[in-house]
């Protein structure tokens, strides 16, 4: 009977040592866990902090329009598929602006590039874009007019003064028949040969 008893409290002794040792383990991992999560979560603040950093030196703060800030517009014309692209002065209302600012005041637009030396804005519109020129001969001097979506003259927009009769016959040909320009580059430079 002694030694029965002896034996159970072995046994006992022993799972009791086993259980002690996994609970101990396992409360080990517990807290690794623990510690890992915490690790994990300050290095996301981080991340989050150094993001919010980066944003705040690219916006508002220094990112603004000044009176030399350039401004160009591209407005898409789709009935001619054309890109047309206008440097313009900024104005006094769109200084000092930031980005949204900005957005407001060009509602319909869309930002492309916004830079304190210069900010892009586009747009694309159902029209025809008014660069599309006819150089013609009237009366011995060349005339610009502008055209129309049917290529029709709208109007003069300009004498020049040039006079045909000094051109080649190739060129007087041309110039009677009427030789259509798209683009202001263009046409300055097609003109700037014929002087
Ligand atoms: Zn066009």
């Amino acid at each position: 009977m002694k030694k029965y008893i002896i034996f159970i409290l072995i046994v006992a002794l022993a799972i009791s040592f086993v259980l002690g040792l996994y609970l101990y383990k396992l409360n080990k991992i517990n807290e690794e866990i623990a510690f890992e999560a915490e690790y994990q979560r300050i290095e996301s603040q981080n991340v989050i902090k150094e993001a919010e950093n980066i944003l705040k030196e690219t916006s508002s703060i220094d990112n603004k329009t000044s009176p030399n800030t350039k401004i160009i517009e591209k407005i898409y014309y789709n009935d001619c598929e054309h890109l047309v692209q206008t440097e313009k002065k900024i104005t006094e209302s769109l200084i000092n602006k930031n980005e949204s600012e900005f957005q407001i005041e060009y509602m319909g637009w869309e930002i492309q590039k916004f830079t304190p030396s210069e900010v892009v804005v586009y747009k694309e519109v159902y029209d025809f874009c008014n660069e599309h020129f006819l150089l013609k001969e009237v009366e011995g001097e060349i005339v610009i007019y502008a055209l129309d979506k049917y290529d029709n003259e709208r109007e003069i927009i300009r004498e020049t003064g040039i006079q045909t009769k000094y051109l080649s016959e190739l060129d007087i040909d041309n110039l009677k028949e009427g030789i259509k320009v798209y683009g202001k580059k263009n046409l300055n430079s097609i003109i700037e040969d014929f002087e």
